[in-house]
């Protein structure tokens, strides 16, 4: 079985000096890479020196909504520079809880155009601002994949979504957990997101929500936990949805060819 990790945060400090214990847990559970997503210009080069020690990191950079601040433009002109070493654009988006929305739309017009130029896919935040997000994206049509990571929304608005970009969603362990798929709403985005191929799965460790009360915090193996859960859900074998996930997945992020095929 195969599984790729879409999206967590090897570089946080809730991680330091253990990495490589977490990438070997991941491997005892079949995932073959981490999607590692930088969050400010300050933690970029912390991405890319762990994606240089491992073929597992696969490095994402941007500036997460909650961060983005006056310098947006000159971050922006360095990620431009950086992005032939990437696997993705972001974390960037729109978060209308906290943060400045009119700097984070600036900031995501930028990501976009990044994106776009160098063909990379989007890796993108959203809570509480999809109106917004919508119509910059109408607007600015990327034709890249964009990724909604984390998304705990409903069928209408991922379906709302498709029709301005070529879009994906990831589910996190806590969306995963036995209690909330099983509930009609979700279990209904989960069939709906599989069998159009739409569904990822991502850990966005270190999550504060543990699934493994050992830890204080997801970690990427946990998308082992999910993968059970949403199995139950659909139907179908492990192995199956293992399989659909991973080429989704690996297809999407595995543009420096650092997964065999
Ligand atoms: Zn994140």
């Amino acid at each position: 079985m195969r599984l790729l990790d879409v999206h967590a945060h090897l570089q946080d400090e809730a991680f330091d000096g253990i990495v490589p214990q977490i990438m070997d847990e991941a491997a005892e559970q079949g995932l073959e890479a981490v999607v590692c997503a930088g969050t400010t210009i300050n933690d970029w080069e912390q991405v890319l020196a762990l994606s240089e020690s491992t073929n597992c990191v696969l490095p994402a950079l941007g500036v997460h909504p909650w961060y983005v601040n006056d310098n947006y433009q000159k971050d922006g002109d360095q990620l431009c520079e950086l992005a032939p070493k990437l696997c993705a654009i972001g974390e960037t988006g729109l978060d209308s809880l906290r943060g400045d929305t009119r700097l984070q739309m600036e900031s995501l017009k930028i990501h976009i155009d990044i994106a776009k130029s160098h063909n990379l896919p989007l890796v993108i935040h959203c809570v509480k601002a999809f109106d917004e997000m919508y119509a910059i994206l109408n607007k600015t049509r990327p034709a890249v994949p964009v990724l909604f990571h984390g998304f705990n929304s409903s069928t209408q608005l991922a379906r709302q979504m498709r029709k301005v970009c070529d879009c994906y969603f990831s589910l996190s362990p806590s969306f995963c957990s036995p209690d909330k798929v099983r509930k009609r709403k979700t279990s209904e985005l989960v069939r709906y997101l599989y069998n159009e191929n739409l569904l990822l799965l991502e850990s966005d460790a270190p999550f504060p929500v543990s699934v493994d009360h050992k830890k204080a915090s997801t970690w990427p193996s946990d998308i082992a936990q999910s993968l059970k859960n949403l199995s139950g859900v659909l139907e179908t074998t492990e192995e199956i949805t293992a399989d659909q996930i991973f080429k989704l997945s690996s297809r999407m992020f595995n543009n420096k060819n650092r997964i065999r095929p």
